[in-house]
């Protein structure tokens, strides 16, 4: 694998952004995406491009239902540029432009597969895909977003093969250890499936990140820490935790307006807590890509904690584990 040196950046200000973010990260008290990014590809600086490959889902198609996810609504999180009409190295090139207006560049790209389920096609229609976005020649990687019950052996197999050669990992919406809040959100599968999916794809050598929505209608912080240790024997390589963010025009919007008491209100300071004694109970191999999720403001039906960003969320969290004197995994059962 190539080893990418600062020193080949030209750019004075990227430099010393990229340090910047190296010191933040050996200070932190948990294991970071980027300091995992950085040892599984071997670049300094890695930038995730969305890439819509044209998909549906299972959920929406009537194979298993018409009516989707109860909170989902693909457009919420899909930037201008991803089109499923357009050509996959088109979309990379315009995400790559996309990111460098906003002055992030990038040492590599990660082709991010991420609207509806990247899997669900047969396995050598795929392997044209995944392909067609790894000869970008910028793109250093691949993740693949789905649900756990499109992938069979024959899919896992081809995608482990890719694996041996490039850095490509699955990333699955679990979203809830719990049957019957998976079942009050129409998601189709239960929990069983996501661990037999993560199980399936860790097995044969592949980087699994698991995807979990907190504050889920009749779930609560108790709850969750239960099901944390559930989480915490997955062979996850990294996760993403999300507070529930209800979308307008969403079945969600709808139960939320009728049952409000069915849904958990944390102040910001109430949801670090949760995240960090989520975070202690996970092992330490597991990075933390993400505590929050972002969509436009006016997608939004529940707006709260007065708009605070993501950065933000992120020092809390810092602080709040330096004030604990806590670590991830210190508090694995
Ligand atoms: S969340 Fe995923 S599986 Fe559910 S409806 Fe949306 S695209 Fe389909």
């Amino acid at each position: 694998m190539q080893i990418f040196s600062i020193r080949q950046i030209s750019s004075p200000k990227i430099r010393w952004r990229i340090v910047f973010y190296y010191l933040r990260d050996m200070e932190r008290r948990f294991t970071t995406y980027a300091q995992y990014l950085r040892r599984a590809t071997g670049l300094e600086r890695v930038q995730k491009i969305s890439v819509d490959a044209g998909f549906t889902c299972p959920n929406r198609d009537g194979t298993i239902s018409t009516r989707g996810c109860a909170f989902c609504r693909n457009d919420a999180f899909t930037p201008r540029y991803c089109s499923g009409t357009r050509d996959i190295r088109r979309q990379i090139d315009e995400g790559i432009a996309f990111h460098a207006r906003r002055g992030r560049t990038a040492a590599g790209y990660i082709a991010y597969l991420q609207s509806y389920s990247n899997t669900y096609a047969p396995a050598d229609e795929l392997a044209r895909i995944y392909a067609r976005a790894l000869s970008h020649p910028s793109v250093a990687g691949l993740i693949i977003g789905t649900r756990p019950d499109t992938i069979d052996d024959e899919k896992l197999d081809m995608i482990a093969d890719l694996a041996r050669h490039r850095y490509v990992a699955i990333e699955y919406g679990i979203e809830s250890t719990c049957d019957a809040t998976l079942e009050a959100l129409g998601r189709g599968h239960d929990f069983a499936a996501s661990r037999r999916a993560v199980e399936a794809a860790a097995s044969r050598g592949i980087a699994v990140g698991g995807h979990f929505i907190l504050g889920l209608p009749g779930e609560d912080s108790a709850s969750i820490l239960r099901g944390t240790a559930d989480i915490a024997r997955m062979p996850l390589s990294s996760i993403k935790l999300h507070r529930l963010q209800i979308l307008r025009s969403t079945p969600l919007e709808a139960l939320w307006l009728a049952e409000p008491q069915r849904f958990v209100s944390w102040t910001a300071e109430q949801y670090i807590d949760l995240v960090a004694d989520i975070i202690r109970r996970l092992p330490a191999n597991i990075a933390i890509e993400r505590i929050i999720s972002e969509v436009p403001p006016h997608y939004l039906a529940n707006r709260c904690w007065h708009g605070l960003r993501s950065g933000t969320l992120w020092a809390m969290l810092d602080r709040r584990m330096r004030q604990l004197d806590a670590h991830q995994g210190d508090m694995l059962g």
